[in-house]
């Protein structure tokens, strides 16, 4: 029995057999094959570079740089190796001699040539090598694809083992079947935590050599409550297992009894509760958890599971499908968010170097304004069918905002032109996730409707700590003075201004954060749809008045502890079976 510490992402309790995920880093098993199965191997090696070629071909037209230019140059080089005979008969031939799979010889020839040129003293050729790791990277991932489909396609329960989620893999999973997840890395607020515990699958991340002790088969409890992993347990630890499990959902179920009643606090303020979504289906979801519209809706996850950008139509019909459930709740859509952790790095030709301070959301939105345009024209068009609101992410200036406004305004005279019905009073907001825009709320606020605070990216890029690291985690807290100084700024702002000011990060689905919120004096929280129950028996057995003096006493404060140690056991005393 081996017994790890990691990060509790997703609470409950599961015990299921281990399925190890290989991730990114492509390990290639030395397999050999029969004499039999060496054409399908040969012709898988034909297939990957077909398909490499016509995934570069598409990068290359979508991204329809200048002649000359530097990237279009990358994608000349990478196109060159992939129609050379020589280098594709290379590996054919390694396939044909040794008997090996297509993976393994791809990944030994590209390796041999790389190694090569790194010896090189020319610096141009030299740097050649990193271009062939590119190569072979774009030839596994497609002749590698099907083994990560067939997580999609279980027939029985298993816990995910992995080193590392996206959040892409993570959205993949059918929550039938999947009903633990344990990674070796990944925090809080990484993308790949947010979707499980919205998939309501218990998951601890940050387990750091975890996939060392587990093989495919082993019996795994995940407890996402407490943040452990356990492989192998013994039959006595497995009943405790079982018996908390029980208790646990219990809790979960007397907690959904109160979905039909108000979010009212005692002394008679009502709150709204409003659900995070990734996915249209699960709208559905949040109204039955009691949610009382969508605060967030991820719309960039319909472009991750995808190899070519969704269609106007294709964004138009996830929106109108969540619209129309909501039935005239709220749904506030938030536009592309992108890049950093949630862009398909395997689709650049040029990874950036810090992704999270580069080119994602809507600084990568106000680049490709194709793309952009594509997805405001499909929200406008949604509009007519419910109440929808745009909001844009990850500003850092007012000028963003007025780029972003502007191409609004376009869209909309182009819907003009072709006679198509939109709401022309749609509200605009912005996501307040980064310092400069917290220190400028005030006068940001003038030129939108609504602010919403995304606390993980605020939180990340206020203490400079990567949300998704599990060597910086221990320093990663929305409790930090520096993160509460800038939230109540933000909120007062809004209020000076009258504008609406919603929490949708994380921090609003954490029991031990709501009191310390609604006594900075906020009114509206998103939250992912498992823990509105929850949240809502809090704000039911509060008083606003209490909660100005959790607040009060917090925002004195000058320790990250000492404020995190003081909400545990105010929400404690209010909650005790979620603790
Ligand atoms: C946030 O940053 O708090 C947020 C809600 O956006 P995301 O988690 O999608 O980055
Ligand atoms: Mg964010």
């Amino acid at each position: 029995m081996e017994i790890k510490k990691g990060i509790a992402v997703s609470p409950g309790i599961s015990i299921a057999r281990a399925l190890i995920l290989d991730s990114e880093d492509y390990r290639i098993p030395h397999r050999s094959i029969e004499t039999s199965q060496r054409p399908t191997e040969i012709q898988r090696v034909r297939n990957a570079f077909k398909s490499a070629i016509g995934e570069l071909t598409e990068l290359d037209k979508a991204h329809g740089h200048t002649e000359g230019s530097k990237i279009k140059d990358i994608f000349a080089v990478h196109m060159r190796f992939l129609h050379d005979r020589s280098l594709r008969k290379k590996i054919t031939d390694l396939v044909q001699s040794e008997l090996v799979t297509a993976e393994y010889a791809v990944s030994t020839v590209l390796r041999e040539i790389a190694l090569h040129f790194t010896k090189e003293k020319d610096a141009y050729i030299s740097e050649r090598a990193a271009d062939i790791y590119d190569i072979e990277r774009r030839l596994l991932i497609q002749l590698l694809d099907k083994k990560r489909e067939d997580v999609g396609h279980l027939t029985e329960e298993v816990t995910i083992i992995a080193r590392e989620l996206s959040p892409i893999q993570t959205a993949g999973f059918n929550r039938k079947f999947v009903k633990g997840i344990a990674s070796n890395s990944g925090g809080r607020t990484s993308h790949a935590a947010i979707v499980a515990r919205s998939l309501g699958i218990p998951a601890v991340v940050a387990l750091e050599d975890l996939t060392e002790y587990v093989s495919g088969g082993d019996t795994v409890i995940v407890d996402g409550n407490r943040g452990i992993v356990i492989v192998n347990p013994d039959q006595q630890t497995i009943q405790q297992y079982q018996e908390y499990s029980k208790e646990f959902a219990e809790l979960e179920h007397k907690l959904d009894e109160i979905r039909e009643k108000p979010a009212v606090t005692r002394d008679g303020v009502k709150i709204k509760l409003l659900g995070n979504i990734e996915f249209p289906d699960e709208t559905e979801t949040v109204l039955q958890k009691g949610g009382e519209g969508i605060g967030l809706y991820r719309t960039e996850f319909l472009y991750l599971n995808k190899r070519t950008d969704p269609t106007e139509e294709e964004h138009y019909q996830a929106f109108a499908k969540t619209v129309k459930v909501l039935q005239n709740r709220p749904v506030v859509i938030r536009t592309l968010d992108l890049g950093a952790d949630k862009y398909t790095q395997r689709k650049r030709f040029a990874p950036e170097p810090n992704p999270f301070l580069g080119l994602r959301s809507i600084r990568f939105c106000l680049q490709n304004l194709a793309m952009f345009k594509t997805q405001l024209r499909a929200i406008l068009r949604a509009s007519v069918l419910g109440d929808v609101r745009i909001m844009f992410p990850l500003i850092t200036n007012l000028h963003e905002i007025k780029q972003a406004k502007m191409i609004l305004r376009d869209v909309m005279e182009d819907l003009d032109e072709e006679s198509i019905a939109y709401n022309r009073d749609i509200k605009v907001g912005i996501m307040i996730e980064t310092p400069s825009s917290a220190l400028t709320a005030f006068s940001l606020a003038r030129d939108v409707d609504f602010f919403s605070i995304g606390t993980n990216d605020l939180t990340q890029y206020t203490l400079a700590v990567d949300r998704g690291n599990e060597l910086v985690s221990h320093l990663y807290s929305s409790a930090d003075p520096a993160v509460l100084r800038l939230i109540r700024t933000v909120i007062q702002d809004a209020h000076k201004a009258q504008i609406d000011v919603s929490v949708c990060g994380e921090m609003a689905s954490e029991p031990e954060y709501i009191m310390l919120l609604l006594g900075m004096g906020l009114r509206t929280l998103s939250l992912t749809a498992p823990m509105i129950p929850e949240i809502k028996q809090i704000v039911r057995s509060v008083t606003i008045e209490n909660c100005n003096k959790v607040a009060r006493k917090v925002l004195g404060m000058n320790s990250e502890r000492q404020i995190s140690s003081y909400l545990r056991a105010a929400a404690r005393k209010i909650l005790p079976e979620a603790f």
